[in-house]
């Protein structure tokens, strides 16, 4: 996926799966949308980034991602260890599900194989195990119009985990389901998360939605983003209902709203 020529970093005895060093995006219009930004994230931790629409999450995860370069710093994710190609193992979930409509819920998962031209034998295999990863064996055959909205969301992560990478990134995947489709999936990614344990970076804008999954919220201040506090999430794993309904859930979330509360200082209605 990696298009601009990105360091690769030694993960070293630090473990890490992306670093990123004073970076900041300029667009052409002249906008400063992000930065100056420096996030270091290890190796299996489920990072959120948290902040106002406008503040630039996008634009990070597209940086992280490879698909469009920083004005200034640097931008480094760790590759895939052993893999002689040195190719970067990404995925990516976008808040649309981005189906092709005309094909098949299987011929959607095997996208990434198809373009990555990997053998129709051992893609057939991988597609069968990332529609299991999300709960959709049953529905290899339907067409994306015969699915919900969370079902077409789980076929989105499937496309993104059917090339098993290292590194998982999510811009605000469920903001357009509805509260309880959007607590399954939570606990569905959590699930994956804890058995496959790849990193992942999962933008959002729900404070609630951030503190239920991460190990770490990164609060990001409005436009140019940057990094305004930080939250480790203690919780006894596996986290449940029985977090989300949890004093201490109630109090992580109370910090990290008032946090992100001057993110939002100065905006019609806020
Ligand atoms: P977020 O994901 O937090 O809502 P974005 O990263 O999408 O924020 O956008 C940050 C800022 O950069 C916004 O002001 C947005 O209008 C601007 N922006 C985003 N993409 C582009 C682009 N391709 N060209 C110009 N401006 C952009
Ligand atoms: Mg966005």
């Amino acid at each position: 996926m990696a298009e601009p020529a990105l360091p690769d970093i030694d993960p070293g005895p630090a473990g890490l799966a992306v670093s990123l060093r004073g970076v900041t995006k300029v667009y052409d219009s002249g906008v400063t949308a992000l930065g100056p930004l420096d996030l270091d994230v290890q190796r299996g931790e489920f990072v959120s980034l948290l902040g106002p629409s406008g503040c630039g999450k996008s634009t990070a995860l597209r940086l992280i991602a490879g698909l469009s370069a920083p004005t200034s710093g640097t931008v480094g994710v760790s590759h895939r260890a052993g893999d002689e190609r040195g190719r970067r193992s990404i995925g990516f979930v976008f808040q649309e599900p981005t189906l092709m409509p005309w094909a098949r819920v299987r011929e959607n998962v095997r996208l990434p194989l198809k373009l990555a031209r990997d053998p129709v034998a051992e893609a057939d295999a991988r597609v069968s195990e990332a529609l299991a990863q999300v709960g959709l064996a049953e529905f290899a055959g339907a067409f994306p119009r015969e699915l919900s909205g969370g079902m077409k969301m789980r076929v989105s992560l499937a496309r993104a985990l059917v090339t098993d990478p290292d590194l998982l990134l999510m811009d605000e995947p469920f903001a357009a389901l509805d509260e309880i489709t959007r607590f399954r999936l939570n606990n569905d990614l959590l699930a994956l998360w804890r058995s496959l344990r790849k990193t992942v970076i999962f933008v959002t804008h729900s404070v609630f939605e951030s503190v239920y999954l991460s190990q770490r919220v990164i609060v990001m201040t409005s436009r140019p983003g940057r990094i305004g506090a930080e939250f480790r999430i203690d919780a006894p794993e596996p986290r449940g209902e029985d977090f989300r309904t949890s004093p201490r859930y109630a109090s992580q979330c109370r910090q990290v709203s008032n946090a992100l509360a001057p993110s939002y200082a100065g905006r019609p209605g806020a």
